[in-house]
């Protein structure tokens, strides 16, 4: 058995392992892809210290770095099921299918992913002009048109972050009203270039082969079909977090996030939880890095302040 197993090899698995390894914590890293959604990304360019580098270098540095430890890495299995310890410090078990590994300390880190809209020509464009991330790809947008789908906190949030950064917003709801805090929806129709639609049901992105050019829509009160002309879309329809495998295990959000404490504690004495798969704040890399520096310090005070069976 590990000390510590880090379940889920994005950035904030990546960053507990190489904390746990650091203080000769027996450490094993098991994820189905190494790196994570940073291997969805091309441009990153809001990781302090590097101005610039792409998701899949970025990977290939975290894997590198995580390489210089003496971490037990698998890649490829999913975690099924999460059977907490009955003792005081002693042995949680994850299972991957029919295998399973024990822990005294387990680092829940298996990070989230975006709901897409589930319309043609969404995947064909990604990343050349349908995004998921507004803090990342704002700044590719300058003083383009572009949409935001959605009309909830995040979809809001990110409409008003990028009428400052970009030329026209506007923002596509399929309900007939916004479901964000009143004072955001206030605070976005006062900005002169946004536009709200609502009662629209997206349909269609369309491009020119090599970027997006425009978005389709139905007006679902008349069934109409309209076209904008724009070079960007910003889908914020809801964050999915990877937590399926642990309900009943420990305590999830009704959006399925891991609920954990500023020391990255959860429900269950000794199960940490880091990054897009928790109620942190603010789903980015270097919060998910140090999210997980924080669980792994965590699983080393749970190590030393109770003893194995
Ligand atoms: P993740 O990166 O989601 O990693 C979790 C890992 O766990 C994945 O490898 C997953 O396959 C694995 N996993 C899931 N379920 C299981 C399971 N049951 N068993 C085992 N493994 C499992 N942030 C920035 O700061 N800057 C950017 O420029 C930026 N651009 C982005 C662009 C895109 C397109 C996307 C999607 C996100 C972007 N982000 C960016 C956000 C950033 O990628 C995330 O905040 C960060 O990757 C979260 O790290 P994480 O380790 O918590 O989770």
């Amino acid at each position: 058995p590990y000390e510590v197993l880090v379940v889920g090899s994005g950035p904030a698995g990546a960053a507990a392992s190489i904390y746990t390894a650091r203080k000769g914590i027996r450490t094993g890293l098991v994820g189905e892809r190494f790196g994570g959604q940073v291997l969805d990304t091309m441009a990153i360019e809001n990781f302090v210290s590097v101005s610039y580098t792409e998701g899949p270098r970025f990977a290939d540095s975290l894997k590198e770095h995580v390489g210089q430890y003496d971490v037990d890495v698998v890649t490829g299995p999913a975690a099924t099921e999460l059977v907490p310890a009955d003792t005081e410090g002693g042995y949680h078990t994850v299972r991957f299918g029919g295998a399973e590994l024990q822990a005294r300390s387990v680092v829940l880190a298996t990070g989230a992913r975006w709901r897409h809209m589930g319309v043609p020509g969404e995947e064909e464009y990604r990343n050349k002009g349908v995004t998921f991330c507004p803090h990342c790809d704002g700044p590719l947008f300058k003083g383009k048109r572009i949409a935001v789908i959605g009309g909830g906190n995040s979809g809001v949030e990110a409409a008003i972050d990028l009428a400052g950064v970009v030329g026209h917003v506007t923002l596509i709801e399929f309900l007939d009203e916004m479901r964000a805090d009143q004072v955001l929806q206030d605070k976005l129709r006062s900005l002169p270039n946004v536009d709200v639609i609502l009662s629209a049901r997206t349909t269609e992105v369309v491009g020119d082969g090599k970027q997006v050019t425009g978005l389709r829509y139905e007006d679902r009160a008349s069934g109409e079909a309209r076209e904008l002309q724009l070079e960007g879309i910003f889908v914020q329809i809801g964050l999915l977090p990877n937590t399926e495998w642990l309900k009943g295990a420990v305590e999830l959000t009704d959006r399925g996030e891991v609920v954990v404490d500023a020391m990255g504690r959860t429900s269950v004495p000794g199960v940490l939880g880091a990054g897009d798969c928790t109620t942190v704040p603010y789903k980015q890399i270097v919060v998910a890095q140090g999210a997980g520096a924080t669980a792994a310090l965590s699983a080393f005070d749970h190590l030393i302040r109770t003893s194995a069976p």
